[in-house]
C-alpha cells in the first residue's frame, strides 16, 4: 500500500535519510521512534512530499512517484492520499473549528458546503468535540486543538495519516485524550505512521515498530520483538535511555 524505495535526501551536506526502503501494508499502525535528528520528521515529510526527496521512489495506492522525475501532478495526486498531524496542530487560526474541517472538502474537493457541515460534524462527533463546532482555535485547549486537527486529517479519506510527535507538546494531563483518539480512529484500513515517544503507547496500539538512527532504519519488528528482544546495541540504548 505504501512503498518506499532507496529514499535519500540531504540538507547541504548532512545526510539525513540514506536509503530508506519500508514497505507498509494497508490498515497497518506504524510507530516511528528513535533520538532527536534521526530523521524520523524528515522521513514523514518526504512521505507527503512537503519534503523533495533527492532520490528513490514513493508508492501510496495507485500512485508511484521517482523522484528525479516528480510533476506537479503527481506531487498532488500522492498527497491527496496523505494526511497530516503536526506537533503544533497547524490549524488555521481565523477558522472555526468545523471550518478547518471542511476547508479540504469544500476547497479542494468541491463538496457542496451543506454536506461538507455535515461531514465536519459527524467527524467532530468522533473526537468528542461537537460543541466545539463553532469555536476558535484560541479558545481551545491543546489537546482539543490536536483532536480538530485529527479530525481534519480523517476528513479526505487519506490512505494514510502521519502522525508528528501528536502529543509531544501537550501539557501532560491532555496527553490521554489525543491518545484516545488516536486509538479510536484505528480501522484497519487507513494506515497510521506515528512518530512518538509515547512508547507504551506505541507498544499498545501499533502492529509494529520502526527505530531509525542516524537516518537509517536499524530495527524493525513488531512492539514484542522490539521492546523485549532488540537485535541491536544502539536500539537497547535507546530502549533504556527511554524508559
Ligand atoms: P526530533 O526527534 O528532534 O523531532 P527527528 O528525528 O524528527 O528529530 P529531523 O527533524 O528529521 O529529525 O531532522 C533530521 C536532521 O535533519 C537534523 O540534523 C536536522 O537538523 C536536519 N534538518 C531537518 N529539517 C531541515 C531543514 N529544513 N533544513 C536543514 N536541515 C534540516
Ligand atoms: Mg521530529
Amino acid at each position: 500500500m505504501l512503498k518506499i524505495s532507496h529514499l535519500h535526501k540531504s540538507f547541504g551536506d548532512n545526510a539525513v535519510l540514506r536509503d530508506i526502503s519500508l514497505e507498509v501494508a494497508q490498515g497497518q499502525v506504524v510507530a516511528i521512534i528513535g533520538p532527536s535528528g534521526s530523521g524520523k520528521s524528515t522521513l514523514l515529510r518526504c512521505i507527503n512530499l512537503l519534503e523533495k526527496p533527492d532520490s528513490g521512489s514513493l508508492q501510496i495506492a495507485d500512485t508511484e512517484v521517482q523522484a528525479a522525475t516528480l510533476t506537479r501532478q503527481q506531487e498532488t495526486a500522492l498527497r491527496a492520499h496523505t494526511g497530516m498531524v503536526f506537533q503544533h496542530y497547524n490549524l488555521f487560526k481565523n477558522k472555526t473549528a468545523l471550518e478547518n474541517i471542511t476547508e479540504a472538502l469544500i476547497v479542494g474537493k468541491k463538496i457542496a458546503k451543506a454536506q461538507a457541515n455535515e461531514t465536519g460534524l459527524q467527524l467532530l462527533d468522533r473526537v468528542g468535540l461537537r460543541e466545539k463546532a463553532h469555536s476558535y482555535p484560541a479558545v481551545l485547549s491543546g489537546g482539543q486543538q490536536q483532536r480538530v486537527a485529527i479530525a481534519r486529517a480523517l476528513a479526505v479519506k487519506p490512505k494514510v495519516i502521519l502522525f508528528d510527535e501528536p502529543t509531544s507538546a501537550l501539557d501532560p494531563e491532555l496527553v490521554g485524550e489525543v491518545l484516545q483518539v488516536i486509538r479510536s480512529i484505528v480501522d484497519h484500513q487507513t494506515t497510521l505512521l506515528l512518530v512518538t515517544h509515547e512508547m507504551s503507547f506505541a507498544r499498545d496500539v501499533a502492529d509494529r515498530i520502526i527505530f531509525m538512527a542516524d537516518g537509517a532504519v536499524v530495527e524493525d519488528g513488531t512492539p514484542e520483538q522490539v521492546f523485549n528482544q532488540p537485535r541491536h546495541e544502539r536500539t537497547r540504548k535507546f530502549l533504556s535511555s527511554s524508559r
